[in-house]
């Protein structure tokens, strides 16, 4: 029986980028030495960082006057680089809060600067993405996190910001590359790579150069993007291997024809499981019908009779991991990234339906 995993991140990665990489961990380009060996100052790797920049522009329709970034730290350092860069003293920035990785944005931006919050679906268990507030006028940039890999929301419309020179910063670890966006409309883009890229270790930052100009304040080396726009992303020894397998994977999404048709499968396969939970006897969602995450997919027993560990036991019995919901909100989820084939899905929806018969 074939095994899918589910996990949220560190998640599944295509079979067919798997491969390379394993053959390149002996031999990179017929090299003799492995890319895990390999100098990043080396011509193999300087092609392969200018690959990996020239696929995501390429594939994320990047127009001028953007700088793609491949730095350390997680989307976690993020939360502080993007208000330590981005807001000057005595000014402030607002944030819509969607979940636990929002708040914590806005936690690491109050260090630094004040973080006002305009809207947040905590209220209802950040089981919906707020659409009517008031924005601040003299606000810096407005932040969202535009898929909440926790709670299983997105967003389908990105907000227009209001304030004069603002922009949209969005943390996009959950959802980079499912589908095409329109970048114009953000300053700033940040994504971890270990959901739907490769494996942790990078993180990718797309940044709109004209607002860098204001040089805000005197950062450490490492803290400053302008250090990585220099020196193209090799100010430091970069994490070569998650970039290499970050490159397979945009070559994986360039073959199957880009970010149009990654969206429709990815459309496919969340129907396919929404429409189950909707016909479920046993199962709903707790989340609003028209913000439901495409990528990540919660769901709870309606019958509270009924024992979590059950499931996730029969679940594993048929190969299908990591389908636990995140400790803070209990029930399952079922992360079905890039990467998850559609028959991963069918496996899921078919241990749904045999549980429910036997329940
Ligand atoms: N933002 C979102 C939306 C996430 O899902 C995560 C990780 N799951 C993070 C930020 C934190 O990412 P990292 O662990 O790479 O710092």
């Amino acid at each position: 029986m074939k095994t899918y995993n589910f996990s949220a991140g560190p998640a599944v990665l295509a079979n067919d980028v798997l491969k390379v990489a394993s053959d390149c961990v002996l031999d990179y380009t017929q090299s003799g030495m492995s890319v895990l060996e390999m100098s990043h100052r080396s011509q193999p790797i300087v092609s392969l960082f200018d690959e990996a920049t020239a696929r995501t522009k390429d594939l994320l329709n990047i127009p001028e006057g953007y700088s793609i970034l491949w730095v350390q730290g997680g989307a976690s350092l993020q939360f502080s680089m993007v208000p330590m860069n981005l807001l000057p003293d005595d000014s402030s920035a607002d944030y819509i809060v969607t979940g636990s990785w929002s708040l914590k944005a806005v936690r690491e931006c109050n260090k630094i600067g004040k973080a006002n919050i305009i809207a947040s679906s905590e209220d209802a268990y950040f089981s919906y993405i707020p659409k009517e507030f008031s924005q601040n006028i003299d606000s810096k940039y407005l932040h969202i996190t535009s898929n909440n890999t926790i709670y299983g929301t997105q967003y389908k419309e990105f907000p227009k910001v209001k304030s004069a020179n603002g922009y949209l910063v969005a943390d996009m670890s959950s959802d980079i590359l499912s589908k095409p966006i329109n970048i114009s409309e953000f300053g700033l883009i940040y994504a971890g790579s270990q959901k739907n890229m490769g494996p942790a270790g990078v993180t990718l930052v797309i940044i709109r150069d004209e607002i860098l100009d204001e040089g805000t304040r005197d950062l450490a080396t490492m803290l400053d993007y302008k250090t990585h726009i220099k020196k193209a992303s090799m100010f430091n020894t970069p994490p070569v291997f998650s970039v290499f397998v970050v490159n397979e994977t945009l070559k994986w999404i360039e073959k199957i024809g880009g970010l149009d048709s990654m969206a429709e499968i990815n459309r496919v396969k969340a129907d396919k499981l929404y429409q189950e939970i909707e016909r479920s006897n046993i199962f709903n969602s707790p989340i609003a019908k028209e913000d439901r995450s495409l990528m990540n997919v919660p769901f709870i027993f309606s019958d509270r009779s009924l024992k979590d560990s059950d499931f996730l036991d029969f679940c594993i019995k048929r190969n299908l991991y990591s389908l636990k919901g995140h400790r803070s909100v209990g029930g399952f989820r079922a992360s079905i990234y890039n990467a998850m084939p559609e028959e991963g899905v069918d496996a899921l929806v078919n241990a749904m339906q045999d549980f429910e018969k036997k329940s």
